[in-house]
């Protein structure tokens, strides 16, 4: 039989009711005597690594799991991670850039309802969590979630109180459970050396542009935040054309070796600065960079990665710009 370990996080899915409204508290032991059938499939170790509400996930948490992996990458055949809904898109993506070529499985799940519930999907999602992470050619980061199997640079949170939760944004899922029986649509190999990072720089802003936004807010951030994304309308593109405010501040960020990404707020299909003249005076300045089909989740993670290399602005940029599992397409 395989062996996996199973690193709780907190999140919904280990929840109780208190008079504050929900709050992690069901213990990684108790989480497994809800699903006893999990017995069947693999044998288990439990560590309880925290115990959050993923609101409350900052980038050393995202340090923190990778650190157990890695400590205990060698004794088990894979990794499953109960987490919190809100940010496990963030915490699958973060982990997908501190573990890279992992020929072992890291399944992150969790639930819209506490176990506890009757009616809950939290058996359902853990039960599949440990059948895809024994699972023949299962390996890097993933999201299992109502049946889904999603690759962690591409999921996202779509749903706040749903079952159906996470989607894979502008890429195929990787697999699906029918009945408990898992069908495979992709073929993600990674055949290692698993490598591990061990830091991030959580200086990264995201600014979503509103009709009529001024400049002072870039200028504004530019002292704090080593990194900016840009979050444009539709295919991208920047308010205030040749000579505007804004355009000056984005230049003044790149002058000061500063990362700045342009991205989209559209759910769907991505970014494009060649369309339009309002993306192309964005485009054509020199170290910009595009999120293009990248989730927003990714960029943010990606960025505090690339950052935490400690590479001037233009290796930076081509670390960015670089695939990793499939976060962006060429
Ligand atoms: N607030 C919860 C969390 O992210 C939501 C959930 O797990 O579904 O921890």
């Amino acid at each position: 039989m395989k062996k996996i370990l199973l690193i709780a996080t907190g999140g919904t899915i280990a929840s109780k009711k208190t008079e504050n409204g929900l709050r992690p508290a069901i213990s990684a032991e108790e989480l497994l005597r809800f699903v006893p059938e999990i017995k069947y499939v693999c044998d288990i170790d439990a560590i309880q690594l925290f115990d959050l509400d993923s609101t409350n996930i900052t980038p050393d948490h995202w340090l923190m799991m990778k650190d157990t992996i890695k400590n205990n990458y060698e004794k088990y055949d894979g990794f499953v991670i109960s987490h919190g809904t809100d940010t496990m898109a963030y915490s699958a993506a973060a982990l997908s850039y501190l573990i890279q070529h992992s020929p072992k499985p890291i399944v992150l799940t969790g639930s819209q309802k506490s176990i506890y519930n009757r009616d809950t999907d939290a058996r359902k999602n853990l039960y599949h969590a440990f059948q895809y992470a024994v699972s023949d050619g299962a390996c890097g980061v993933h999201i299992v979630f109502n049946n889904h199997v999603i690759l962690g640079t591409r999921a996202r949170k779509v749903r706040s109180k749903s079952f159906n939760a996470f989607s894979s944004i502008d890429y195929p899922e990787t697999a699906v459970f029918r009945d408990d029986h898992l069908i495979r649509y992709l073929n993600v190999k990674e055949n290692g050396p698993v490598r591990f990072y061990d830091k991030l720089d959580p200086h990264v802003f995201v600014l979503r542009l509103v009709p009529g936004m001024g400049a002072d807010v870039l200028k504004a951030l530019r002292s704090q935040f080593h990194a900016i994304v840009i979050e444009g309308f539709g295919v991208g593109g920047l308010p205030g054309g040749k000579d505007g405010e804004l355009l000056k501040e984005v230049m003044a960020w790149l002058e000061h070796g500063r990362l700045v990404v342009f991205s989209t707020q559209v759910q769907h299909e991505g970014s494009d600065l060649s369309v339009y003249e309002v993306g192309r005076i964005a485009r054509e300045l020199p170290g910009v960079l595009e999120a293009r089909d990248m989730t927003p989740e990714a960029v943010v993670t990606k960025l505090m990665w690339v950052l935490a290399q400690g590479k001037d602005a233009e290796d930076a940029c081509d670390w960015f710009r670089t695939p990793i599992m499939h976060d962006i397409l060429q």
